[in-house]
């Protein structure tokens, strides 16, 4: 698979064609943002954890039947995927208060809650990605109701999935964000990245956040949560 022209350059990930339209290859960067991209940064080895771990949780998706656009790991920082057109929603499932939860409806962080909640918020950096509900998803034309309907029970089968995968590994997968693609022939796929600048991961006994928070709150030790997230995951 060859390598061609970068199309896109985003804050975590750049983008380059190949000579196969229908799939391109993202390259994964240590830079990091934060807090609406006034923190920048750069967290050594980051590139090469996001892109194992979420190309490994990708395949366990994969096999219980969540469609994502997977297709090669090509070395530490690089990957195959198929080409989506990006569904300009980022969609947020949270299993215990933390975060923007926490501040905005004034409550602490580690309340565990009866359901899993989904947020949806618009993905357009000018706006500062502004949260918004179904309905207003649909009258922006961001995605049709079948497409929303999809994306939540995918979204929602995703956390089951991961949820279960973590906890055996004495994580508690806290809250994330998904976003979903569609294929040429408008199937919606999982895409993007399933990672600790994307998940919160606290370990099970002591509480210690195990991502980007440490990061994003200047708590330093950034790089060794990555390592240990790693760890966790491969078993070395
Ligand atoms: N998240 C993300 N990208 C964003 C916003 C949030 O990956 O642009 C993830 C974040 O890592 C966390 C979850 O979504 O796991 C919920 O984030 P929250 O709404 O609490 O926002 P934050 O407190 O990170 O600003």
């Amino acid at each position: 698979m060859e390598k061609k022209d970068m199309i896109y350059e985003g804050k975590a990930k750049k983008v380059y064609a190949t000579d196969d339209p229908t799939e391109v290859i993202v390259s994964y960067k240590d830079d990091a943002t934060a807090l609406d991209g006034l923190k920048r940064g750069s967290i050594a080895g980051k590139g090469v954890v996001n892109n194992k771990m979420s190309n490994y949780l990708m395949q366990i998706l994969e096999k219980h039947g969540v469609p994502t656009h997977f297709v090669k790991e090509l070395s530490d920082r690089e990957t195959l995927v198929k080409r989506v057109s990006i569904v300009p929603l980022e969609v947020i499932i949270r299993n215990i208060s933390a975060g923007s939860f926490s501040k905005k409806y004034g409550v602490e962080e580690g309340i565990v809650f009866e359901s899993p909640t989904i947020e949806f918020s618009y993905k357009n950096d000018e706006l500062h990605d502004p949260l918004i509900n179904e309905y207003h998803a649909l009258a922006l034309k961001l995605a049709t109701k079948e497409e929303i309907d999809t994306i939540k029970s995918m979204a929602f089968k995703v956390n089951e999935v991961l949820k279960e995968y973590f906890i055996n590994l004495g994580i508690k997968l806290v809250d994330f964000k998904l976003e979903f693609g569609r294929l040429p022939d408008g199937k919606i796929v999982l895409a993007d990245e399933i990672s600790p600048d994307t998940c919160r991961f606290w370990d099970a006994k002591t509480n210690e956040k195990l991502d980007k928070d440490r990061f994003r709150r200047d708590m330093g030790g950034v790089e060794e949560a990555y390592q240990e997230m790693m760890r966790r995951v491969f078993g070395k």
